[in-house]
């Protein structure tokens, strides 16, 4: 075998890793198709074979309201300060970054018996988001954490959803959140 058949093979063997980590995960088809550099009939088949089932249809979730409301919020404010510790801050490469940081999310839900509020495709989502500049990273005037909020807010002001929760949040869950917000970013 020559040395670029040999690169060529290497690489396809990456790609078909990276689409089995991310199916693995449950990422959508669009997901896989944005991110994997494999035909859309090779994404489909390794999509059957990893998850047992065809592909869902349907479109993607397209909204970032959805991100500013209260406990999506906070779950996006969290695997996004991973996300953006692992990619901007220590270099890591960005499906590279994603997986670690959506692995540490799931693992700190597991830790604290949390539902998963963020499923892999929004987290995605989110980050298409941050890198279309749609949205920043603001600090907490109170909390000094950083949660996620719409680019070009002036964020002097700026108060979270955790020290200004919404009144049907009970107080364990807000304490439990705020927790979490804090040990994803304590160690920055
Ligand atoms: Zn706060």
């Amino acid at each position: 075998m020559t040395s670029q058949s040999s690169t060529k093979l290497l690489d396809e063997l990456n790609q078909v890793q990276l689409a089995i980590e991310l199916i693995e995960l449950g990422a959508r088809l669009q997901v896989l198709e944005s991110e994997v550099a494999l035909n859309r009939g090779r994404l489909v088949r390794l999509y059957k074979e990893v998850a047992g089932k065809s592909p869902p249809k349907g479109m993607l979730p397209f909204s970032t309201d959805w991100f500013l409301t209260w406990m999506p919020n906070i779950h996006a404010s969290f695997f996004y300060t991973i996300y953006d510790r692992f990619h901007n801050q220590q270099g890591l490469e960005r499906m590279q970054a994603f997986i670690k940081a959506y692995r540490m999310y799931q693992e700190h839900l597991r830790g604290t018996g949390s539902e998963e509020v963020l499923a892999l495709t929004r987290a995605w989502t989110l980050v298409r988001f941050f890198e279309s500049d749609m949205f920043q990273l603001s600090t907490c005037t109170s909390c000094k954490l950083n949660f996620v909020n719409h680019a070009h807010t002036p964020d002097s002001d700026y108060v979270c959803g955790v020290c200004q929760p919404p009144s049907r949040a009970g107080k364990p869950l807000i304490k439990d959140c705020e927790k979490s917000v804090k040990e994803a970013q304590v160690s920055r």
